[in-house]
């Protein structure tokens, strides 16, 4: 038995209102695109830049967090995670094409890669707007590994072959069992704000943060440091030899149109942190 209290009508009321506002978002083209930089420790510019869901909702902007949830819920992250794909690799085209080495990372959820062939549809967005498969990175989190699939597992290993590069988000939030992430089909891993926010003053021992990074770079794969926020941070994160960093400092995800400059202002205000000189537009 459950009694039923009048809030439960209203949660009810507010989750189908949201997943059917949402529907018909995605119906009428209301999912924008937004990108944040990524900035590459090593070569000190943005070679990377993650794409960002944004619903667009009577002229304002609903977060991910908001509406992600319920897309999972009801399916309609399938549609969601095609549409940022499209509109990802159309509008970056132009700026992958400019070097080999410059990649756009998309979020893929765990109910895209359960479900029909994920890595089919992305080779193929990626073969209809020109972009080359080895300059797409999927972010995927733990849980995509929980139940052991072997589906999800084939869908990521067959992107690899292709040259897909597959990123494991919010690295040490879930999960994490170290033991199983060396079979993994992963080449980087994304290590959660939450650590990167236990930086304050830069002279902190943070045995974990450093551990993640150097167990990573001991398995081979590339580590970025996600919510970097301070210049603090940054030093710290570049002691530990981290490879790219993503945050506020940077840049925060802005609109396709803004993305040029955004780019610009982050590679300057690395340059500017390593007391370095960059040539070209702020
Ligand atoms: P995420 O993949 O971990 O994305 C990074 C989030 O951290 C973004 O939030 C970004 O705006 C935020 N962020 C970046 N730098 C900083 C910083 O320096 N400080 C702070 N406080 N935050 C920072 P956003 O855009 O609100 O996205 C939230 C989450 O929604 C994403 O987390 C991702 O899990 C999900 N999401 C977004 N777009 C998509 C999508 O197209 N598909 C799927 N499946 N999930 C998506
Ligand atoms: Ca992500
Ligand atoms: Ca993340």
């Amino acid at each position: 038995y459950l009694r039923f209290r009048p809030e439960m009508m209203k949660s009810l009321v507010e989750r189908t209102e949201l997943e059917a506002g949402l529907r018909l978002a995605v119906d009428a083209g209301q999912i924008a695109v937004h990108y944040q930089p990524i900035v590459s420790t090593r070569s000190g510019v943005v070679v990377k830049v993650e794409a960002l869901a944004r619903w667009e909702r009577d002229g304002g902007i609903v977060p991910p967090a908001q509406f992600i949830p319920a897309a999972e819920r009801s399916g309609l992250i399938v549609d969601i995670g095609t549409e940022v794909l499209l509109k990802g690799c159309a509008e970056l085209k132009p700026w992958l094409a400019e070097a080999p080495e410059r990649s756009l990372a998309v979020n893929v959820s765990g109910v895209q890669l359960q479900h029909g062939d994920f890595a089919e549809l992305l080779l193929a967005v990626a073969r209809n707007t020109g972009v080359e498969p080895r300059q797409l990175v999927v972010e995927v989190t733990e849980s995509v590994f929980f139940d052991d699939d072997c589906h999800v597992i084939q869908q990521l290993t067959a992107l690899r072959n292709a040259g897909v590069r597959v990123a494991l988000d919010d690295f040490g939030t879930g999960f994490s069992s170290l033991g199983r992430l060396q079979g993994l089909p992963v080449d980087t891993l994304k290590i959660d704000q939450s650590f990167t926010s236990m930086i304050h003053t830069g002279d902190e021992t943070l045995p974990i943060l450093s551990c993640m990074i150097a167990m990573a770079h001991g398995l081979g794969l590339s580590v970025t440091a996600e919510g970097v926020e301070t210049a603090a941070q940054v030093d710290y994160l570049m002691k530990l030899d981290c490879d790219s960093l993503q945050g506020f400092l940077f840049s925060r995800p802005t609109p396709g149109p803004g993305l040029q400059s955004a780019i610009a202002r982050s590679n300057h205000a690395f340059a500017a942190l390593r007391g370095e000189r960059v040539s070209g537009p702020r």
